[in-house]
Parts: C-alpha cells; sequence; structure tokens
C-alpha cells in the first residue's frame, strides 16, 4: 500500500476522532526499529505513524551526524519499506526545539513543497515544531508561523503547548516548574485565537496534562486527562464545531484507564518510544544470555555463526518490539479499524 496521501492522512485524524481511537506514534532510530514498527501496525491491521526525533535522524544519518540527512534518509526508507505493508503508515518528525527549528523543519518543508509542486507526496506526513520552552505567546506566535510554512507543503504541524516532564533525545522537560506540566484551558483557547481551529492549516495540539518521558514508578506521574476535556468544552463554546486534535506524549508506563480517557477527549495520536526501545533490547539481551556460548568465542572457539549473525538477534527484537506496537494499536482501538 502506497503511503498515505495528505488527504488520506486527514482522513486518518477524522477517522479516530469521529470513531474516538488513536494512532500509535511509534519513535525509531534504525531500518530494523523502522521495520518492527510496520510489522507491528500490519500485524494489527491498524494505520498508525512512525516518526523520528533530531537525535534518531542524526543516528541514522551514520558518521555525518547530520538530522536533516538522516531525517531525509529514513523517509526514503520508509516511502518504500511501508509501500509494502498492507496499512498506511504516516511518517512524522518528533521534537525540534526551537533553536533547532531553522535548521531542521525548514529544509525538510522546502522539500516537501518542491515535491508537492513536481505531483508527489510530501517527505512526511506531519512535523512537529516544540516551543514548549517559550513563553506561550512567543511560542504562538513561532508555531503561527511554522503552520503556514507546513500548511503550504501540505504537511500537518503538531505544536506543543505545556511542557512535557522528563527527557527524551534533545528535549528536556526535568527541570521544569510542576505547574507548567499542565495546560490550562486559557491556554488553550489562545492556542486556537493564533492558530485557527484547521480553517489555518491542520494541526495536532500536543497539550500537557502532567505527562512526563520516559517510564516511571507507579505513583510518581499524576496524569489530569479532564484537562483534555476542558479546552474542548472551552473551544465549543468559543467556536462551535471546532475541537482540538490531541497528542499524547510519554504514553510509557500509563494506565489503560488513562489512555481510554485521554482519547475519549480527543487524542488522535499516542507517541510509543521507551516501551518500544525495552522491547526491541529486551529480546537481544535474551537472545545473548540463551545462546552465550554461540554469540561469543568462548576459550579460543569458534562460536556460532547462527547465533552471532546480526539477523538471528536482529529477527527476535524485530518480533518482540512489533508485539508491542501490535499491543499499542489493540490499546489505542485502531487495531482492525485500517482504512487502506
Ligand atoms: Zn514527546
Amino acid at each position: 500500500m502506497p503511503l498515505p496521501t495528505p488527504d488520506q492522512f486527514r482522513a486518518m485524524i477524522e477517522a479516530a476522532a469521529a470513531g474516538r481511537f488513536a494512532y500509535p506514534a511509534v519513535n525509531v532510530t534504525s531500518t530494523q526499529t523502522l521495520n518492527a514498527a510496520i510489522r507491528g501496525l500490519a500485524e494489527a491491521g491498524a494505520d498508525g505513524i512512525v516518526q523520528v526525533t533530531t537525535g534518531g535522524a542524526a543516528y541514522l544519518a551514520g558518521p555525518a551526524a547530520d538530522p536533516v540527512l538522516g531525517a531525509r534518509a529514513f523517509a526514503a526508507a520508509a516511502h518504500e519499506l511501508a509501500a509494502a505493508a498492507p496499512v498506511f503508515v504516516a511518517l512524522h518528525t518528533d521534537h525540534v526545539p526551537a533553536e533547532k527549528a531553522d535548521g531542521f523543519l525548514r529544509p525538510l518543508l522546502a522539500e516537501s513543497a518542491a515535491r508537492v509542486r513536481a505531483g508527489g507526496v510530501p517527505l512526511f506526513h506531519s512535523q512537529m515544531f516544540d516551543g514548549s520552552t517559550l513563553p506561550l505567546e512567543d511560542n504562538l506566535r513561532a508555531s503561527a508561523r511554522w503552520l503556514d510554512l507546513a500548511h503550504a507543503a501540505h504537511v500537518v504541524l503538531e505544536l506543543e503547548v505545556g511542557v512535557v516532564g522528563g527527557a527524551e533525545d534533545d528535549v528536556d522537560g526535568t527541570r521544569a516548574e510542576p505547574e507548567r506540566l499542565y495546560t490550562t484551558s486559557d491556554d488553550l483557547l489562545r492556542t486556537a485565537a493564533a492558530l485557527g481551529a484547521g480553517e489555518r492549516g491542520r494541526y495536532l495540539l500536543a497539550a500537557t496534562f502532567g505527562n512526563v518521558h520516559g517510564s516511571h514508578a507507579p505513583g510518581q506521574v499524576r496524569l489530569r486527562p479532564e484537562i483534555l476535556r476542558d479546552g474542548q468544552e472551552a473551544l465549543a463554546r468559543a467556536r462551535p464545531g471546532a475541537r482540538f486534535d490531541y497528542v499524547f506524549h510519554g504514553s510509557s508506563g500509563s494506565t489503560v484507564a488513562e489512555l481510554e480517557a485521554a482519547i475519549g477527549y480527543g487524542v488522535v495520536k499516542v507517541n510509543l518510544d521507551t516501551d518500544a526501545q525495552y522491547a526491541f533490547t529486551r529480546a537481544v539481551a535474551s537472545h545473548v544470555l540463551d545462546h552465550w556460548d554461540g554469540v561469543l568465542r568462548v576459550d579460543g572457539g569458534l562460536g556460532d555463526k547462527g547465533a552471532y549473525d546480526p539477523r538471528a538477534w536482529g529477527r527476535r527484537a524485530e518480533a518482540a518490539m512489533a508485539d508491542r506496537v501490535a499491543e499499542a494499536a489493540e490499546q489505542l482501538g485502531a487495531a482492525g479499524r485500517s482504512l487502506a
């Protein structure tokens, strides 16, 4: 199945909002983890999203360590590999902080705009601008400028209002004031005033409600998904018929009840990173522990090529991560609902 067109991607978002489900958005850092994510979505019969952070993109670029190069290489591989899947796989770039946005978003959006002008599809279906470290008015002013550029390239913009706690790649929310982890209805109405509610270009909104990147001991994170409901109600009062399409960052370790509440209040994209990373690496550890005398050349022995061939542990790792992605698709209600 070719990747969704921009219209088909918008139809995916509409279907999720109308059907009260959400897409898993799986962070990947290699073609192995990309294939694992595609496989998990296909196994679940779910459409979904694969995404890279700027740090993941820099890693993908190998010795060049250039996030733009890595993002372009990722997109090129994904356009080929995802086309073989029976479901729609959309491509996204995750957090880019304000100070890095010019060097990352601008060239990628320019390339998408050129591709669209030539009758093709954009490089990415959506891209995030994370201005959450800026004062809100500055964040919204910058987000509105990026929305114009993204819209012109047929790309959906994701922006963040509030701060996600914890740390992930270039994003460090570990020192955020606790109250900044929670968006307010007033913040959300100011967002709609600055960016519209879809008429100036579609955007996805990472409105924070206590989310934290990474995994945490039970009780350490206090999610308040009702913040999302209150924001929808405030928006509907201000603009009848309008809605926010929310994104849930830091989902790893959340309870089913928390996920269901957030999706019920309009979350259409749920990022999955930490748990997918762990599933992949846990399987590698199992392989090494199960076959230690094959993966190692012990006491002058030869080891076992069948055990140390990177495909041997790679296949186990991909299968384990695919299972976790399929589980996420089930939990989020996306399984069996592909529009492809
Ligand atoms: Zn995030």
